[in-house]
């Protein structure tokens, strides 16, 4: 901010320029951002900030998304589809303007329109904040599979939040982590247009009453209640150089009015603000737990809020192109992002009992049959249940019908386990106890007809653990969707000279069906190709360097190997592990065991949630150890340790491209699928790692002898969870692990901040419910094999690298994508025609 840069050749003849947004050359858009900074920013050539500049461009960016837009939309209207909604409560899209200048494939024109003006493209999108509209893994799921949908021409919808402030800004400092909000929307968001026309209102607290229809019929509905509006902002979601423009619709909350008359007339003017306050809070902040949750009533606001919005807009839409809601199943498919949408069940059943009146068992089939539920994690803590009592106060009706689709669930329960009173109780909706809860994955699977995981193990363990009971009931409802990374930011857009580079050896398909790089396999034996690999490496690790300098001065050395783990920080991910292994390197470097020692940089990067307090020690101790071994001289030339701060998608297009080891070492049987390690893999990292997750898919794709697989297994692990185990045995056992426990518990790393650490030590030797002590051994000896194939055989590395991508193509989010749209949905493709010249 307050940089300012000229834009060089504004000519004062600017304004009689011609041009069509259409226009798609250097020359075109250069006109077109030219006419964006004087007319839509009141800028000129002395005035025009870089933030303008991205602004303009953005705008110029987005009049060429627009006709598409509007082609998309009028094809939908026109040819009635079946859509898919997909509802997420989280969005992680990161930055859009280089997304849609490659998806556009203006990429080489936008950069020299910009030189023509004496402005880099990189520095303009250096500008552009990203939209962190969530946490982690989740949210950038939601994001690749906006992608995919668009890139396959499926009609299409994301329905979420917008958050005023989305994930936190994170800020590092004497160690610790600080959050900081970001005001995201500081610059105004060029790529958002506010549909005022689209306004729903959402009905809160109040309380549930009988009235009797004019044919005598008794029915429910609401009184006294608070209400709110919905109001919706769109963003285009382009896919992937075809003429489909997607939405991504966005509900901020609203005030009913902007004053209460009542109130402002009685002198209230105060009070009559605050109400519009409050009810603008729904919108404001995204919760920052990433597998975690909190049973806050503001965060079932935001759920309930954002649900019906998105429930009313798609009935409003239904009944543009249908007369009746006989077919709306047939007519759509929602999908439910993990159970945070999850009330959608019954605020459906509401739409259609209360208020188009429909018969229950009717209502009932139609929503079993178009909700779908995507579960994304079996730890305890991550799944939501709320209050029976703080639902009826916020929810009175809702309540009521999960009441009522329970009672029915359960008989239906009883008809098939005759006497199981135990299963009964098991199975309830509704969890017993001194404080009743409803279950939101129950319900859930109850109002879909599908139920996936997210990757194979993760859907075997669901089917044999945590929803055992609902599996032996209704095993048809339960499948598998793998995740998988949209390869357009992860490849072409986060490394464009590789991806131009593996262009020129087997064309461009690749970028819509990432299984044609296979045809890299040939290569990887092959040393000049080979040597190429490593040199795009290079250069990816050297553009890191550049923005670490720029962003957080961090001074890299690109010929060290970069070992990275980057990831939300959690226990069950365990960077706790990998800070261990440092202290031990550090150890044999301190020892003078430093013959054939591989110079390495270990990053370190994620958020921890604000009130994980574990969590927010690890980064402590990450930072801590950092500082003692980057600073002693020893270690010069061998050995860095980084936190990053601030781990974002922008970032991460910068990190994941320059790794050489991929850090995916999380508990077996904890991380549901990952995504992270697709996206290394993809760029020529090798994993080391546990078989957890779609790690699991991965080994089987590339070769486990590709990758570096160590540690327990999910089997080994449940043993020890039963079994019980003793953190303390594998400290007194393994000599290497008591030297590093004890360098942290005597303090080393906090001389002048005594005990810090202690919670960190104790939990290690006394609980360890993440098994770190129980893997550490394999860990170090695994790490050690790496280190030797890198500087014993770098030829073989490279193969490996080469292999790595090679065989990634399973895990494109579209090839995960069209399995939903076949598999679940029954969505299938609908091409837009060009625009009209
Ligand atoms: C991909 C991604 C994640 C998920 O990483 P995992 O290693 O799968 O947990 C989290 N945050 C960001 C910014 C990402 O891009």
């Amino acid at each position: 901010m307050g940089k300012k840069r000229a834009v060089k050749n504004l000519s004062p003849k600017t304004e009689n320029w011609e041009f069509t947004s259409k226009d798609m050359d250097a020359e075109g858009i250069k006109n077109s951002f030219l006419n964006k900074i004087k007319y839509n920013l009141a800028k000129d050539s002395e005035t025009a900030t870089l933030v303008d500049s991205f602004n303009g461009l953005s705008f110029a960016i987005r009049d060429r998304l627009v006709e598409r837009w509007i082609q998309t939309q009028k094809t939908y209207a026109s040819e009635n589809p079946k859509r898919c909604y997909y509802l997420s409560l989280e969005f992680l899209m990161g930055r859009l303007l280089g997304n849609n200048i490659s998806n556009l494939g203006i990429t080489y024109e936008s950069k020299d329109a910009m030189e023509k003006l004496g402005l880099s493209l990189e520095e303009l999108e250096d500008e552009e904040i990203d939209a962190g509209l969530g946490n982690g893994g989740l949210g950038r799921l939601a994001a690749c599979f906006l992608d995919s949908m668009a890139t396959l021409e499926l009609p299409a919808i994301g329905y979420g939040i917008r958050y005023e402030y989305g994930i936190f800004m994170q800020k590092i400092i004497n160690g610790y982590q600080q959050e900081i909000p970001e005001q995201w929307l500081i610059n105004g968001n060029p790529w958002e247009i506010e549909r005022p026309e689209y306004q729903y209102r959402i009905r809160f607290y109040g309380h549930a009453g009988t009235y009797k229809d004019y044919d005598g019929t008794e029915r429910r509905t609401l009184y006294d209640t608070k209400d709110i509006m919905a109001l919706a902002y769109d963003v285009p979601i382009p896919g992937y150089k075809n003429n489909t423009v997607n939405t991504l619709r966005l509900w901020s909350s609203k005030a009913i009015d902007e004053f209460d008359l009542a109130d402002f007339n009685q002198g209230d003017y105060i009070g009559s603000c605050e109400d519009k306050i409050n009810s603008e809070n729904i919108s404001k902040v995204l919760y920052p737990n990433d597998n975690n949750h909190s049973g806050k009533e503001l965060r079932l606001k935001q759920q309930f809020f954002f649900t019906s919005a998105s429930l009313q807009d798609i009935i409003r839409r239904h009944f543009k192109a249908n007369d009746s809601l006989d077919n709306f199943a047939e007519k759509n498919a929602i999908q439910l992002n993990d159970t945070h949408p999850a009330i959608a069940v019954v605020e459906l059943m509401r739409l259609f009992v209360d208020e188009y009146k429909l018969k229950w068992d009717h209502a009932w089939g139609i929503v079993q049959k178009t909700f779908a539920y995507t579960n994304h994690t079996l730890l305890p803590e991550a799944l939501e249940k709320w209050s029976v009592a703080l639902m009826h106060n916020l929810l009175p009706r809702h309540m009521e019908i999960i009441y009522e689709i329970n009672s029915r669930f359960l008989r239906q329960v009883s008809f098939r386990f005759i006497g199981d009173d135990d299963r009964l109780r098991r199975m309830s909706i509704i969890e017993e106890g001194p404080e009743k809860m409803v279950r939101m994955a129950y319900l859930a699977i109850v109002g879909s007809h599908s139920v996936n995981g997210v990757a194979a193990l993760h859907t075997k363990l669901l089917k044999e653990g945590l929803v055992r009971d609902f599996y032996e009931m209704w095993p048809e409802k339960f499948n598998n969707k793998t995740n998988g990374i949209t390869p357009r930011r992860w490849l072409h857009q986060a490394n464009r000279p590789l991806s131009d580079f593996i262009s020129e050896k087997i064309g461009t398909e690749w970028r819509k069906d990432l299984s044609q790089l296979k045809k890299l396999e040939p290569f990887a034996d092959d040393p000049a190709f080979q040597k190429q690999w490593m040199e795009y490496k290079f250069g990816a690790k050297k553009r890191l360097a550049a923005k670490l300098k720029k962003w957080d001065n961090i001074d890299l050395d690109p010929s060290m190997f970069f070992d990275v783990e980057i990831k939300r920080i959690h226990e069950y991910k365990r960077q706790l592990l990998k800070v261990l292994h440092t202290i031990h390197l550090y150890l044999k470097i301190k020892d003078g065991h430093t013959e054939g020692f591989v110079p390495q940089t270990i990053m370190i990067g994620g958020k921890a949630a604000p009130g994980y307090y574990m969590a927010k020690q690890i980064i402590k101790l990450i930072n801590n150890v950092s500082r003692i071994i980057n600073e002693d001289p020893d270690t010069d030339g061998l050995l860095r340790l980084y936190f990053v701060p601030n781990y974002r998608v922008s970032a991460a297009q910068y990190l994941i491209p320059a790794a050489d080891l991929s850090q995916q070492i999380s508990t077996a049987g904890k991380e549901a699928s990952g995504t992270g390690n697709m996206k290394f893999a993809l760029n020529g990292a090798l994993t080391i790692g546990t078989m957890d997750g779609a790690n699991v898919e991965m080994a089987e794709e590339i070769g486990e002898e590709h990758m570096f697989i160590f540690g327990l297994r999910n089997e080994d692990v449940q043993k020890v969870y039963e079994e019980g185990h003793n953190p303390f045995h594998y400290y007194e056992t393994s000599p290497r692990l008591k030297r590093v426990i004890d360098l942290i518990s005597h303090n080393y790393f906090s001389q002048d901040e005594g005990d810090i650490f202690r919670d960190i030590v104790n939990n290690l030797l006394y609980e360890d419910n993440f098994l770190v002590t129980a893997d550490f051994d394999a860990y170090i000896d695994t790490q050690e094999k790496v280190h030797e194939l890198y500087r014993d055989n770098p030829d073989e590395w490279a193969r490996k690298s080469i292999l790595n991508a090679a065989r990634i193509g399973k895990f494109s989010s579209d090839r995960t994508i069209s399995q939903y749209a076949e598999e679940i949905w029954d969505v299938t493709p609908l091409p837009v025609k060009d625009v009209e010249a």
